[in-house]
């Protein structure tokens, strides 16, 4: 395993140990030519998946991008990484245990948005906004509401189910 700091490629590995739910081995490294100090994990791969973009793009699914963007969602948030993890890993099971060989960008969205969700309300508020990218006050409104007791603006108007089908139909 390459050092992420200085590139050397003779990492030693400190300590080993399964991770909280098992799912996966944790390994702290330490390289000999820098002291860097790092974490790896051992993983359980259960099929290969590709993931269909929007722009029609192809690209194999990676765990860390999946994590990366719920990282970015839930940044300075107080959450635990075991909890965050737990979700990481939820999602990644669910799509490799789905049968489909490709799934879609908007698929994987919705599964972060649904944990997220259930995880902390900023970080959830935060990712739909990118991932939907609202261009409107009333598309994040409309978003607020479906947190229901949440929702801290009583004038938000009801949610039309089919607005948002037209407003992307009436884009160029
Ligand atoms: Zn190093």
């Amino acid at each position: 395993m390459r050092c992420p700091y200085c590139g050397g490629s003779d990492t030693q590995v400190k300590d080993s140990r399964p991770s909280e739910d098992g799912a996966a081995i944790r390994r702290r490294r330490v390289c000999p030519d820098c002291a860097g100090r790092f974490t790896t994990f051992e993983r359980v791969q259960l099929r290969e998946l590709t993931v269909l973009k929007r722009s029609g793009k192809r690209v194999p699914f990676e765990r860390d991008k999946l994590q990366r963007s719920i990282d970015v969602a839930l940044r300075k948030r107080a959450v635990e990484p075991e909890r965050i993890e737990r979700l990481v890993s939820g999602i990644t099971r669910q799509l490799e245990s789905a049968g489909e060989a490709e799934v879609t960008s908007e698929a994987i969205g919705e599964l972060v948005m649904d944990g997220l969700k259930g995880l902390d309300d900023v970080a959830y508020v935060r990712f739909a906004s990118v991932y939907k990218n609202f261009r409107e006050a009333r598309d994040f409104e409309a978003l607020l509401g479906t947190l229901g007791e949440a929702a801290p603006l009583p004038e938000a108007p009801e949610p039309e189910p089919d607005a948002p089908a037209r407003r992307r139909a009436a884009r160029p």
